[in-house]
């Protein structure tokens, strides 16, 4: 008996360990082929913090996993980031990397939540839509998504493949697991990073738009099953959709402006 209960102490211990370790493995692996602008060693570091909700996996079964870094402000707010959600969007994961990296090294004044590859299924197969042909960024369940999704789809966006918004409001597993994020952790700011249109797409209160020559502040406005509209419109959370350039900076500076800069926002009262 107690042979047995010493084996199955062992076995369980073995388990609990075993999924840790393949988390941090899989961070590594996702990210490992991005650009880094810190050392390689960083990032074997930061993937050590990997965590995964319950609910989050790919159609296929890929881990969608996140990583957590505490503010350290009297009143630190909290900022939600998804890269990847578009899983061709390649140069989206550099900044989901790069700000994860970054927020290892220094004392943020904010509390952040990164997901990094929000879309794994996209970022393995190339494609913007995850592998059920859906464009996750309009799955989200908006009010009008049943009456309007489809035929926004059809009429407004040809009914390209790209933007599919799916077959029902909110269906899709990596759509669930980032409903679960916002239920469980409510972020006050969500940024959500995209390529190529060059422009910070900001679905929020009117502000002062921030300093920064790299892209321009603009509304391009928000879609049926769209995250701005989920979460702007019908939850009064900001959200940047960061769309950047095709081609990289040639240093992080204009990445380390644009995180200070939502940090700084984001400490003032966005309603
Ligand atoms: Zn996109």
């Amino acid at each position: 008996m107690l042979r047995f209960f010493n084996l199955t102490v062992l076995l369980l211990a073995a388990t609990s360990q075993a999924e840790p370790l393949s988390l941090r493995q899989s961070c590594v692996n996702a990210l490992k082929d991005y650009k880094s602008y810190f050392k390689e060693e960083v990032l074997e570091q930061v993937c050590e913090r990997a965590q995964k909700n319950a609910d989050c996996a790919s159609v296929l079964g890929e881990p969608i996993f996140h990583a957590d870094f505490t503010g350290v402000s009297a009143k630190p707010k909290k900022i939600m980031v998804l890269s990847l959600i578009h899983g061709d969007e390649t140069h989206a994961g550099n900044v989901g990397r790069f700000w994860m990296e970054r927020l290892h090294k220094l004392d943020a004044r904010n509390s952040w939540r990164i997901i990094p590859v929000a879309n794994p299924d996209g970022v393995k197969l190339k494609t913007r839509t995850n592998s059920e042909g859906v464009d996750l960024n309009r799955n989200f369940p908006t009010i009008d998504w049943t009456a309007e999704a489809q035929n926004f789809w059809k009429n407004r966006s040809q009914a390209s493949p790209r933007k599919f918004p799916g077959y029902a409001a909110g269906k899709e597993p990596e759509v669930r697991c980032i409903m679960q994020h916002l239920d469980e952790y409510k972020p006050d700011f969500v940024i959500s990073i995209h390529t190529p249109l060059k422009v910070l797409d900001f679905d929020g209160p009117k502000v002062k738009p921030p300093k920064y020559s790299y892209l321009p502040w603009r509304s391009l406005g928000n879609f049926p099953g769209s995250l701005g509209r989920y979460l702007w419109v019908e939850r009064q959370v900001p959200v940047l959709t960061t769309e950047l350039r095709h081609d990289l900076p040639v240093n992080s500076i204009p990445f380390e402006q644009l995180q200070d800069l939502v940090g700084t926002l984001v400490q003032k009262d966005l309603k």
